[in-house]
């Protein structure tokens, strides 16, 4: 595939590598950076490893995590700028606005809205994640996958299928799968960091959310909400969150759920999760924001109660046009 090769090429020719990703990253951004990061820097580059914002607990645990730097711009020269997982420029949180002109620009993205940023622009939409194309460059290439970069991919794979659930659990995500368990991917261990190593602040916050769940007369909705003043009392921020929207996703009969998340007063993080063909890539994308057919992520730069009630509308609305719910759901 020519864009793939490209990819390889610019890798390989580069003395120098900066990897990053999207803002408030997750399993795949932060999986998919470190596993190229340290990649790479086995193969005898130069790597930098950036995001522009804090990483969930869980990931904190990961192979290398320690590197990744917040430093917003990159202030160090690189010969060339890797980005992964990231639908458009403006998502990378300011990272590049300082990068050198003669730098080459790499994007590598499953998302299907991707915006071919790149001076390179290698984008699969029916790739499961990130970390699943990170691993076919790394094989393409010959380039060396230690241990700790297995983990990583790994850990993005894992989570962006959710844990091996969603529709994208291709054969293909499978294939990658194994062989970075045969090299060196600790299943059972990279299951206690992402999934068994809690915070119990996180479940206290947790808790508050699901005591917020709300479920839409026809039963089509739900949706949990965390305040500003939650995460206070737990003394957590916004990044301990991530798979909250999970549970009301997970209500029988359930066609969209939706977590909506104070930033700040006036500011609304909205997680938006489907199954099946029930688009909200498509239903963020009306809030200026995006993501895949079946998660997908907007923010609403207004109060929560306004907010939760323009996209509760439009959700509502998306699922009218559609028609009503296939018989049997809920049943
Ligand atoms: P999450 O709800 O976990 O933050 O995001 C789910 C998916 O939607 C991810 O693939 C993420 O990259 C994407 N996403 C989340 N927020 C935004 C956004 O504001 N803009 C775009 N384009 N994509 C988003
Ligand atoms: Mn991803």
């Amino acid at each position: 595939m020519r864009e793939l090769d490209a990819i390889v090429a610019a890798l390989q020719a580069a003395p120098s590598i900066a990897v990053l990703a999207h803002v408030r990253p997750e399993g795949d951004a932060i999986g998919a950076t470190l596993g190229m990061a340290l990649a790479l820097r086995a193969a005898g580059k130069i790597v930098g490893a950036y995001n522009a914002d804090p990483l969930p607990p869980e990931l904190g645990a990961l192979p290398g995590a320690g590197e990744i730097r917040r430093e917003v711009p990159i202030r160090d020269r690189y010969a060339c700028y890797l980005v992964l997982d990231t639908s458009d420029l403006e998502r990378t949180g300011g990272l590049l606005t300082d990068r050198p002109p003669t730098a080459r620009l790499l994007n590598v993205d499953h998302h299907p809205g991707n915006t071919r940023f790149g001076e390179v622009n290698w984008v699969e939409p029916t790739a499961s994640s990130a970390g699943e194309m990170a691993y076919r460059i790394l094989r393409q290439g010959g380039f060396p996958v230690p241990e700790g970069a297995a983990a990583n991919l790994y850990t993005a794979i894992l989570t962006d299928t959710g844990s091996f659930q969603h529709g994208n659990t291709t054969p293909g995500a499978l294939r990658a799968a194994a062989d970075l368990v045969e090299l060196g991917a600790g299943v059972e261990a990279l299951a206690v960091t992402l999934y068994g190593n809690r915070d119990p602040r996180q479940w206290r916050l947790l808790s508050e959310a699901l005591a917020s769940l709300e479920i839409s007369a026809d039963g089509r909705l739900a949706w949990l909400e965390v305040t500003c003043a939650a995460q206070a009392r737990a003394g957590l921020g916004l990044e301990a969150t991530e798979d909250f929207v999970g549970y009301a996703r997970a209500v029988r009969g359930v066609e969209i759920a939706l977590a909506f998340k104070e930033v700040s007063v006036g500011e609304v993080k909205v997680s938006l999760r489907s199954r099946g063909d029930v688009d909200v890539a498509h239903l963020a994308g009306q809030f200026g924001g995006g993501g895949h057919r079946n998660a997908a992520g907007c923010t609403l730069r207004e109060p929560m109660a306004t907010a939760r009630a323009r996209v509760l509308a439009a959700a509502a609305a998306c699922l009218d046009a559609r028609g009503p719910a296939a018989s049997g759901v809920g049943s």
